[in-house]
């Protein structure tokens, strides 16, 4: 059975805090179940700074729990970087343990505010063109520790009357390859009595985790599913994409149709367009000929060089002639709005220009 969020709040934040679970920490301060709502709708919905500014709660009891180590942010800034149009932030946030993720806020044109997260710290998954995946994988982030840097840029957006209009899980990391805190975690940002973002709003990025895929379309939310493409033929693509020698096209491709026959749900495709890889005039007829017909949209990437990349970006201009093929083959097709590229906004750069490099773990 699915846990409330209220559960997955307080039994985290009690771990973090270096208690067995959220029980315990109640049975030691005697909190009734209705004082744990408080906190979390304090946490959650009012995005209270920290347990001292509860006023609900008696003085010494705020004493007693912040003494115990429960905290609201599981996360602190180390450094914020502004692109120069001051639509896209970038926030290099350090969890309790020092260990670093990334987070950015885009703001378009005022209507919508983004914020892109991280669901581990580093990736195991080794694509080429990525910074974070060149990093290698450091950890895995607990569901409060995802949700939390969605509660960072909100109170953010707060003190200016604005508030988080979509969620995209494409920071660092895999989120499939964290699947539970991640469901937890959509669960905190989804709760009407808390977070409150519709699920509509919130967008999940996967490489492609085929056995993961089936069960996302298992979980009946509405959810938005997005698949990492970037080649259209398994030469090119395990060449970029290590995760292809698991899981090719073939299989990949199967599983999108079994989620769109079991949901009805549109899936979107990403494809990030390295000049002279992956973006001539033949892929993109091959890329048109994989998603033709079905419930598919392609987004196109400007790719954002990243310190010691061995790829650079094709040219806008071609990145359009590219569109206009898929599009006369008649797949949807966007092409991203290139923001925050003069910050290094392609998530595991900041981290990657600040931090040694991570284990490299074997996938
Ligand atoms: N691991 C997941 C989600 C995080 S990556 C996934 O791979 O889907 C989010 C998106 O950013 C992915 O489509 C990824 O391929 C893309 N990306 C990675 N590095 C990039 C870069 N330097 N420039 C542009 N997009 C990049
Ligand atoms: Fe990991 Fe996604 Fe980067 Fe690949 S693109 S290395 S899966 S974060």
């Amino acid at each position: 059975m699915k846990r409330d969020a209220r559960t997955i709040w307080i039994d985290d934040k009690a771990r973090a805090a270096g208690f067995a679970d959220g029980e315990s920490l109640a049975r030691r301060f005697e909190l009734k179940a209705y004082r744990i709502a408080q906190l979390y709708r304090a946490a959650t919905k009012e995005l209270a700074p920290g347990v001292s500014g509860v006023s609900v709660l008696s003085k010494e009891l705020r004493e007693q729990l912040t003494a115990a180590g429960l905290r609201f942010d599981s996360l602190a800034p180390v450094a914020m970087q502004h692109s120069n149009d001051r639509q896209t932030t970038k926030g290099l946030l350090a969890l309790r343990d020092g260990v670093e993720v990334e987070t950015v806020l885009m703001q378009h044109f005022g209507d919508r505010n983004t914020v892109c997260i991280s669901s581990q710290a580093g990736c195991a998954y080794g694509c080429t063109f990525c910074a974070t995946g060149q990093g290698g994988f450091t950890r895995q982030l607990s569901a409060t520790e995802i949700f939390d840097q969605a509660r960072f840029f909100a109170r953010d957006l707060l003190q200016r009357g604005k508030r988080i209009t979509n969620i995209v899980f494409m920071g660092m990391g895999e989120p499939f390859a964290n699947y539970d805190a991640v469901m937890d975690a959509v669960s905190l940002l989804n709760d009407p009595h808390g977070f409150g973002l519709g699920q509509r709003h919130i967008t999940i990025s996967t490489v492609g985790v085929v056995p993961k895929i089936d069960r996302f379309a298992d979980e009946a939310i509405q959810v938005n599913l997005a698949i990492s493409l970037h080649a259209p033929n398994d030469e090119l693509r395990s060449q970029m994409m290590p995760v292809n020698r698991r899981w090719n096209l073939a299989e990949l491709m199967s599983a999108c149709e079994r989620y769109v026959k079991k949901t009805n749900r549109k899936v979107f495709f990403e494809y990030v367009m390295l000049a002279g890889v992956n973006d001539s005039a033949a892929n993109a007829n091959e890329l048109a000929a994989l998603m033709r017909g079905h419930l598919y949209h392609a987004n196109l990437i400007p790719y954002n060089a990243t310190p010691d990349a061995e790829f650079s970006a094709t040219p806008d201009v071609k990145i359009w002639e590219f569109a206009a093929i898929i599009e006369a083959a008649g797949v949807p097709v966007t092409v991203r709005a290139n923001m925050g590229r003069d910050i290094a906004a392609a998530c595991g750069q900041l981290r990657a220009e600040t931090q040694p490099k991570a284990r490299k773990a074997t996938a």
